[in-house]
Parts: structure tokens; C-alpha cells; sequence
């Protein structure tokens, strides 16, 4: 059974492992943007498709009995596209999203639906801002007139004057984390639901130092896309698949 795994998430890399092990013809695709990205083992193809329709070329091409997209849960282009294409051609397709995260008693969360209600809110809510929203969407926070740390894998291009830059890739400790809080003097937070443990530490160094935090929604899902939530449903999605007399 050939699967092409939508990858540049910890899971997608996991998954890659997991499945070579058992035997599945696994190729990895990775956007290509990240420098320095941490490469899956296996067979990997780096760059875009050019949209659905050179995705599903490229699928029928390859001759590719399924799909797993494993991107994160804000890369929706390439969902949209996984989407289109495997319908297109009648591939079956899974995505794997991992559970967004959820507020505890003492968190001051306010929910928006985009980096633009984010950087609207932020005024209301504190004077030094702390972003870690990745390097998309920074430029929507150019004009509120707070002093803000913006934190990236890799620098914006161009390097925007209005913020001051951390680069720096997760896991983050706790430690770490409030070391940044404190340091800084940070009294406002804003992330995207990325979910997951590897960028958490920042929610719960925010609790314990009554920091709030804005949280930007995710975006949806194509409707009526197959989802599961763990790398452990994934396998045995692709499992129960490759034993099916169809692949
Ligand atoms: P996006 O907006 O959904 O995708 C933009 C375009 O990049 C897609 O249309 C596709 O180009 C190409 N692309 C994206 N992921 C690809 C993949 N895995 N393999 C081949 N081409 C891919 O994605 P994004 O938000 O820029 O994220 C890019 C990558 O970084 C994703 O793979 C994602 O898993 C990873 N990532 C994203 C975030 C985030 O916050 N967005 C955070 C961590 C990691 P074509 O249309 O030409 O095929």
C-alpha cells in the first residue's frame, strides 16, 4: 500500500516511523518553508503540488492508494486541496487533527476568529503583548501601538521594526516560558489553538501568572472530510485499509 503523508507537524514525523515500520510505502511531503526543518525518515518530497489539481495529478501519477493529512491545524490550504483532489479522483483520505486545547478553571481566554479580532482585542487587554502565532499573520499587530515579542521558527520577511523578534523552534519548558513572561513583563498573551503538549507550556505560564490570552480559532474543516485525533487511529485507519481487498 502506497500512502503520501501531508506532513511539518510532530505527528506527521511520528506517523512517517511508525509506518515505514510496518511496512506501508510511506512518501512525506513537506512544505518547504521552514530552514532547518526536521525531516521525517523515510521517503520525502519537499515542496507545493501547484493546488488540487496538481496534487491529484501528482497522486495518480504516483500511483497513491491513500492519503494522510497530518499538517497543522492552520495550513488549510493544503487541507482544501487534500480535499479536492482525493474526491477528484476517488483516493481515500484521512486527516489527523490533534484536539485543540482546553481552558482550566483559572485561565482568562477570550476566543477570536482571526489575527485582525486578535490584534482589535489586545489594546483592551494589556499594554506588552507576547505573540506566538508563527510568522503569518504578525502583520495584521503592526499598528497597535503596544510594545510586543513576537516568537518564529524562522525571521518574517520582510524583518518587521515594530516588534521584537524571537527566534526560536519548541518544545518550550514552563521554565522557559515564564522566563519570557517575566522577563519581558508581558501582561498579554496571544496564540493560535495549535493544540497539543509541544507549545503549551505558554497557557499555563499564563495561568500561574494571571496573564490573559487570546486564543485565534482554527480554522474549519473541509465538511464531510474523515478526521481522527491520534497518530494510534491513524495507524489503524491505514492498517485496516491496506489489509482491504480493494488496495
Ligand atoms: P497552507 O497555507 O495550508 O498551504 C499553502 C501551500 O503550501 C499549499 O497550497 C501547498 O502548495 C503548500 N503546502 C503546504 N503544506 C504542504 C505539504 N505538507 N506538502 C506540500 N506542499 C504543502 O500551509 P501553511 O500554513 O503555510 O503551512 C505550511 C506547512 O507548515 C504545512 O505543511 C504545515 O503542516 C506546517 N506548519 C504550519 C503551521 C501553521 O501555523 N500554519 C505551523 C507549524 C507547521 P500547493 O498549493 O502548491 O500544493
Amino acid at each position: 500500500m502506497k500512502v503520501l503523508l501531508l506532513g511539518g507537524t510532530g505527528e506527521a514525523r511520528e506517523l512517517a516511523g511508525l509506518l515505514s515500520g510496518a511496512g506501508v510505502d510511506v512518501v512525506s511531503s513537506l512544505a518547504g518553508r521552514t530552514t532547518d526543518a526536521r525531516v521525517p525518515v523515510g521517503e520525502v518530497r519537499v515542496g507545493g503540488f501547484g493546488g488540487a489539481g496538481g496534487l491529484a495529478g501528482w497522486l495518480r501519477e504516483h500511483s497513491v492508494d491513500a492519503v494522510i493529512d497530518a499538517t497543522h491545524p492552520f495550513a488549510a490550504n493544503i487541507t482544501a486541496n487534500a480535499f479536492a483532489a482525493t474526491r477528484e479522483i476517488g483516493t481515500p483520505l484521512l486527516v489527523l487533527r490533534r484536539l485543540g486545547w482546553i481552558a482550566e478553571p483559572d485561565d482568562d481566554w477570550h476566543w477570536v476568529e482571526t489575527a485582525s479580532a486578535a490584534a482589535e482585542l489586545l489594546p483592551e487587554l494589556g499594554k506588552r503583548a507576547f505573540l506566538t502565532i508563527g510568522r503569518q499573520g504578525l502583520d495584521a499587530f503592526a499598528g497597535t501601538g503596544l510594545w510586543t515579542l513576537a516568537r518564529c521558527v524562522d525571521p518574517p520577511e520582510p524583518r518587521p521594526t515594530w516588534c521584537t523578534l524571537i527566534l526560536a523552534r519548541g518544545p518550550f519548558t514552563l521554565v522557559d516560558e515564564e522566563t519570557i513572561l517575566r522577563d519581558h513583563g508581558i501582561d498579554v498573551l496571544v496564540t493560535k489553538d495549535s493544540g497539543g503538549p509541544a507549545t503549551a507550556a505558554k497557557l499555563t505560564a499564563a495561568r500561574r501568572l494571571g496573564i490573559p490570552v487570546i486564543l485565534i480559532r482554527r480554522p474549519p474543516l473541509p465538511a464531510g472530510v474523515a478526521v481522527v485525533e491520534t497518530v494510534a487511529e491513524v495507524v489503524q485507519w491505514v492498517m485496516r485499509a491496506s489489509h482491504s481487498p480493494s488496495t
